[in-house]
């Protein structure tokens, strides 16, 4: 098969480009490396086995040309290109919202044309203030004012998935889309905000681990490589047409304890620093409390489990970063 990923070269992006390399596929990337990085592809570039089978386009999928082609050329199309981190979107907030709303609109534009099944990654951003727990698909979502920069990320991408949910009422498009819970593995950078590198490095470094607010917020952290294989088997089950999907884990962290486990797990002499959302991100800042996804949906449809548990993914982080990548 001819597999289109835009964002192929961000770090779940180059996860699933290897995974399809391994499978014999051919892949195809097109990405703006905005926060993206060849890094991600190179040992796949450079691997002989996939020789001839890796094609990248540098370019933002706003150019309306490439995306065309490779639309046209491929059989399926992941759309993971998206403006990611809350450090970055903070940062960024006009070029955020232009890359997920207008970027996702044209990949939906080509996909339509062509009668191409495409998923879009969402985020679990998109359910937005609650603390209850699990969020179900079907959730209401509550989001701070406008003010609060925060949202724009979480409103952007549920606008992604209004369009993609019209396309396939109105035009029959068939789309699939998920809401991706705060994954983690190797490659990911820390800067964009993303705690668990962040947490690592510190901690190889023997820094303080910088905690924002009192560390009481929780999250769902979910493998990459988990990520990946419930992205391809979505992909290729009929069943899922349509449809929104929470993919995560199912063990439930607060900051503070990840940070002691990150200490305890590299043996660093680091200490732990609680530092005021203020302090970190500004005044217009909301953080989310609490985030932990129900699998029920996702697992009744394609049996999906993670594999890997928390304490594994921090082993195989660790790892990576001591290495120096
Ligand atoms: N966080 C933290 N220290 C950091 C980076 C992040 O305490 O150096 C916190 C952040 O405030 C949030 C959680 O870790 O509560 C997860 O942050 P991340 O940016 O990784 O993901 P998201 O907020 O999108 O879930």
């Amino acid at each position: 098969m001819k597999i289109l990923i835009t964002g192929g070269a961000g770090f779940i992006g180059s996860h699933l480009a290897e995974a399809y390399l391994q499978r014999g596929d051919e892949v195809y990337i097109i990405d703006d490396l905005s926060t993206g990085s060849l890094d991600n592809i190179k040992a796949l570039q450079q691997n002989p086995q996939f020789k001839n089978r890796l094609f990248l386009t540098v370019n933002t999928i706003l150019e309306h040309h490439n995306l065309l082609e490779l639309t046209g050329i491929c059989d399926v199309v992941f759309h993971l290109a998206a403006a990611v981190g809350v450090r970055y979107i903070l940062e960024n907030p006009l070029e955020s919202i232009r890359t997920n709303i207008q970027g996702t609109e044209k990949v939906l534009e080509m996909c339509a044309k062509f009668k191409k099944r495409v998923l879009i990654a969402s985020t679990s951003e998109v359910y937005g203030k609650h603390t209850h727990a699990p969020l179900v698909e079907t959730d209401n979502i509550i989001y701070g004012p406008s003010s609060k920069f925060r949202w724009s990320y979480a409103a952007s991408k549920l606008m992604d998935e209004f369009t993609a949910l019209a396309y396939f009422r109105t035009r029959g498009l068939q789309v699939i889309i998920t809401r991706l819970f705060n994954t983690v593995g190797p490659r990911q950078t820390g800067a964009y905000g993303m705690v668990i590198p962040r947490f690592v490095s510190q901690a190889l470094r023997d820094r303080p681990l910088t905690v924002y607010g009192d560390g009481r917020q929780t999250r769902t952290f979910t493998y990459v490589k988990d990520v990946v294989e419930a992205l391809m088997r979505l992909m290729e089950c009929d069943g899922a047409v349509g449809e929104v999907f929470n993919v995560g884990g199912t063990e439930e962290t607060t900051i503070l304890e990840l940070a002691q486990r990150v200490i305890a797990l590299t043996g660093s002499a680091s200490a732990v620093e609680l530092i005021p959302y203020e302090k970190a991100f500004g005044k217009d800042f909301e953080d989310m409390q609490r985030r932990v996804p129900s699998i029920a949906k996702i697992r009744a449809l394609i049996g999906f489990a993670p594999r890997v548990d928390f304490d594994g993914m921090l082993r195989k982080v660790i790892a990576h970063m001591r290495n120096g990548s």
